[in-house]
């Protein structure tokens, strides 16, 4: 695949940007922000922006909002916040995405002026990828840049549509899109071995091609939360009532059997924290996978299954982890992927976490600033490990090199 056209290479000088941001962070019932790592991840670009005296605007969505839902889905928590981590009061805001006043605010811009505009979603044609729309967004910018990762694998207005109106010296990733494809490529790529996955979450559907790629690649995988009881039934487990996709019993078996013809270490629990129902107050049991009682289901990787998977992860100099190991949000079975995000994060290998689940148990479990990197985009970075070529990077690549 060829380069990606860079922020870098362009001259952005004096120009007036339009960023297409990812700003899409979770608000609470109160509509404060409870994560913000999508709003810092955007600042390096903005910044860079700023600093060669362009004038910004800052386009996003948030959310899937509905007709009539525009106070619940509005961006303006997100210019509150860039207010604080920009350290300046004047950002303006329009009410609007391509209408009067985002237009008229837009018009009066002066170099380092920051206007955001509202979401992006509220529009109709965003999703559809109209190119009406896209050509009526694309007048906010002399130059396009995009450094909405969690979008890219998306064909969207503001990421795909929208750069047919630029030019290869007119549009261009920003530095949050570089590091993320960089990242995830070079380490698919050239990993330095032992390469070990860590995979969980609740289904294989989700993420069965995304398998079948990396058993190519790694050395072990090893397979937590829901979707290892469709291996563990597949390898003739009997598992109660657990999660079991009964259509990829198959596929399951297919891939481990790949995993044996390549030689490739493939992991399952050897224990799980069984309850009868998913709830707080469920009355739970450690069990080995063999002793899953009838009706019980499995929704953690028990304590032996951990210290195994602990030492799996012992000699790795590469991991990608993608998937929580149980029901992370309800705290009796959030153990499991506490423990293997201390033990990742414990270890000296480069280590690499995607997916929003994944991203959350890494921030609760307090390992965030140890990881080597923590993708912002949940599917998008699972399309790449598939090894697919993203709607929204396409056009951003170098086409005569
Ligand atoms: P995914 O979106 O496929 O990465 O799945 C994430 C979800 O998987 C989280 O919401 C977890 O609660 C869920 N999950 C993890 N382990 C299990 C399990 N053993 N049974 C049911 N759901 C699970």
């Amino acid at each position: 695949m060829s380069e990606i056209l860079s922020i870098k290479d362009l001259d952005i000088k004096d120009k007036r940007v339009l960023i297409r941001c990812d700003f899409n962070v979770p608000l609470d019932d109160f509509l404060n922000i409870t994560d913000d790592r999508r709003v810092r991840s955007a600042i390096p670009t903005i910044k860079y922006c700023l600093d060669h005296g362009c004038s910004l605007v800052l386009c996003s969505h948030l959310g899937r909002p509905k007709e009539g839902q525009k106070e619940k889905f509005s961006l303006l928590p997100v210019v509150k916040r860039l207010q604080r981590l920009l350290d300046r009061d004047d950002i303006l805001f329009a009410n609007d995405v391509i209408g009067l006043d985002a237009r008229t605010k837009a018009k009066e811009l002066k170099p380092r002026d920051i206007l955001v505009l509202e979401n992006l979603r509220f529009e109709k044609g965003e999703t559809k990828n109209d190119e009406e729309f896209a050509s009526k967004l694309a007048e906010f910018g002399e130059v396009y840049i995009n450094d909405a990762f969690g979008v890219c694998h998306r064909s969207h207005a503001s990421v795909e549509a929208i750069t047919r109106f630029y030019d290869e010296k007119h549009k261009a990733a920003g530095f949050l899109l570089i590091k993320e494809i960089e990242f995830s490529q070079n380490l698919l790529k050239r990993p330095t071995r032992p390469f070990v996955a860590v995979v969980g979450g609740s289904k294989v559907s989700g993420k069965l091609q995304a398998l079948h790629n990396l058993v190519t690649k790694v050395d072990k995988i090893l397979v937590g939360g829901g979707m290892a009881f469709t291996f563990l039934k597949a390898s003739g487990i009997d598992v109660g009532n657990s999660l079991v996709e009964e259509d990829l019993i198959e596929d399951a078996k297919e891939i481990m059997k790949k995993a044996k013809e390549l030689g490739v270490k493939f992991y399952l629990p050897v224990d799980v924290v069984a309850a009868q129902t998913c709830s707080q107050d469920a009355i739970m049991k450690f069990v080995t996978y063999q002793e899953i009682p009838k009706g019980w289901m499995g929704l953690d990787i028990g304590p032996a299954t951990v210290r195994m998977f602990r030492e799996a992860l012992n000699d790795a100099q590469t991991i990608l982890w993608n998937g929580p190991m149980g029901v992370f949000e309800i705290e009796k079975f959030s153990k499991g992927s506490t423990k293997i995000s201390h033990a990742i994060a414990d270890s000296h290998a480069t280590t690499v976490v995607g997916g929003g689940d994944t991203a959350d148990v890494v921030a609760r479990s307090g390992n965030a600033d140890e990881m080597t990197f923590i993708s912002t985009g949940g599917g998008a970075s699972l399309e790449l490990i598939e090894g697919k070529e993203l709607p929204g990077v396409k056009p951003l690549r170098v086409k005569d090199r």
